[in-house]
């Protein structure tokens, strides 16, 4: 029997992760077997799932929403980067000389990072990241753009109170870099007004059809704009960064394989390479005259 892994959420249907985690086996000549399960809506789904999956001699899964909280809570152990984010999206079922143990990682917010710095070579050392929104993918991209070199992340959301309280609670663990809470329309200049190198939406506006309510100035000089929607064409933000000169836009689908990428060196020992997964889900963000 193959080894079995899975991915778990609510709705499930349209995940890409088993496409994504079958074109790693291949590469790498893993013999495993990935599925997607749905943990539905009733209270305690996802932990009868679970227990279901590892009774079954399951060895790992990826957690996608709603069940990111749920996974960190019922982990052993986690490590700082799940801890901080307050979620987990990859779990590993241990069992050695220490005993049957579930552990937890959260790896979107180094998925980002990689697919910002190395895939889309856009430096983040030195640079002034605007982070619009402060939900799950929000809190779990700060540590790992911090540990990447920002200079400066401006974490700015809707309810301006939640960006206040993340920016304070992350504060102590960035190091260096200037973390700093706001509400959407404050004056998100940027440093001497020059604006922010790097715009990331973390927001799920897109996913409605929306945008961000960001004044375009700030996007006029930006190097990249960024949104982690992944599959939804050009969004409603990424044509206000283009319409208002940001140089390059990308969506998420890097940063989507990138964090499958690490989950799958943690649970199998093998780094696979991202690029031709990449090239393969990728669509072109074109940008029609309105
Ligand atoms: P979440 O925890 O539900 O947070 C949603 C955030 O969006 C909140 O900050 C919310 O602001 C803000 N928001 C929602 N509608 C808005 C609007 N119309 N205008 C301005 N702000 C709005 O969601 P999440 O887990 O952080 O996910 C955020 C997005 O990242 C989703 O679209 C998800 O698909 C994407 N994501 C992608 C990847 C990837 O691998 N590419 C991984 C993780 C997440 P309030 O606090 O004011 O409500």
């Amino acid at each position: 029997m193959p080894d079995r892994y899975a991915v778990i959420g609510h709705p499930i249907a349209h995940s890409q992760s088993p496409l994504i985690h079958g074109l790693f086996a291949q590469a790498t000549q893993q013999e495993l077997s990935y599925e997607a399960i749905d943990g539905g809506t009733q209270p305690g789904g996802f932990m009868r799932a679970l227990a279901a999956f590892r009774a079954a001699g399951g060895r790992g899964m990826n957690v996608t929403l709603p069940f990111k909280l749920e996974a960190l809570a019922c982990a052993d152990v986690a490590d700082e980067a799940a801890r901080l984010a307050g979620a987990a999206n990859a779990l590993r079922f241990a069992n050695d000389d220490s005993g049957p143990r579930i552990e937890a990682r959260n790896f979107d917010g180094a998925g980002l990072v990689r697919d910002i710095a190395v895939n889309l070579a856009v430096p983040i050392r030195g640079a002034h990241v605007l982070l619009l929104g402060a939900g799950g993918a929000a809190r779990g991209a700060v540590l790992p753009l911090a540990q990447a070199g920002a200079a400066r992340i401006v974490i700015a959301n809707r309810t301006a109170d939640k960006a206040r309280q993340l920016a304070a609670a992350l504060a102590p663990h960035v190091g260096s870099c200037a973390l700093v809470g706001a509400g959407l329309n404050v004056a998100l200049g940027g440093v001497d007004g020059a604006g922010f190198d790097i715009v990331i939406n973390a927001t799920s506006a897109s996913l409605a059809g929306a945008a961000p309510a960001v004044p375009g100035t700030v996007l006029a000089r930006t190097q990249l704009a960024y949104d982690m929607v992944y599959g939804q064409g050009l969004t409603p933000f990424l044509r206000q960064a283009h319409d208002a000169g940001a140089r390059r836009l990308a969506d998420g689908i890097g940063m989507l394989v990138e964090q499958a990428a690490e989950a799958f060196a943690w649970w199998r020992g093998v780094r696979p390479d991202t690029r031709p997964v990449i090239a393969q889900l990728t669509r072109p963000l074109t940008v029609e005259p309105l």
